[in-house]
């Protein structure tokens, strides 16, 4: 479950089911090996299908503090900016992305109380990034369509096997 699931994996395509058991064991071994996975790819953000698990979990870990969110909603945007994003599921990938720059999150932590976060900047785009992902949208799916041509020859030569993303979501 917690090998790192990479583009064009279809898990990544399917949308992630409500979380409806909190405070289980289960739920905790989820949200820690995703914690581990953060911790190990000095990554910024990761939603569950990331790593196979079909569930609306995700962790985010802008302040060296990883944080679960579990059926996250965003309830109000504002505000506008563009950043690159990358991703551990398309490693090398970076694509500047325009997103609304302050977001409140609703969701619930592992324990089920209820969370609400005022997210601004780069946390804010996290939340955005991982919650696309449980609804199957990737950051190559913001190109235009002739950037996505693009994108497909150089995924298929393996040109993005030799960047290294500074900020993998
Ligand atoms: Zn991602």
């Amino acid at each position: 479950m917690n090998e790192l699931r990479i583009y064009p994996d279809p898990v990544l395509r399917d949308k992630a089911k409500l979380v409806e058991d909190f405070d289980s064991e289960r739920l905790d071994y989820i949200t820690k090996i995703m914690k581990k996975v953060i911790e190990e790819q000095e990554a910024v953000g990761l939603a569950a299908p990331q790593i196979g698990v079909l569930e609306r979990i995700v962790v985010v870990n802008v302040d060296n503090e990883p944080m679960e969110l579990i059926n996250p909603e965003i309830v109000e945007y504002k505000g506008k900016d563009t950043i690159e994003e990358g991703c551990l599921s398309l490693p090398g990938v970076e694509i500047p992305i325009e997103r609304p720059n302050f977001v409140i999150v609703k969701g619930f932590n592992a324990d089920g109380e209820k969370k609400i976060i005022e997210a601004s900047d780069l946390l804010a785009k996290v939340f955005q990034h991982e919650i696309d992902h449980l609804n199957g949208v990737l950051i190559i799916d913001k190109l235009s369509p002739i950037d996505r041509v693009k994108f497909d020859i150089d995924w298929k030569g393996g040109e993005y096997e030799k960047k290294h993303p500074s900020t993998v979501l």
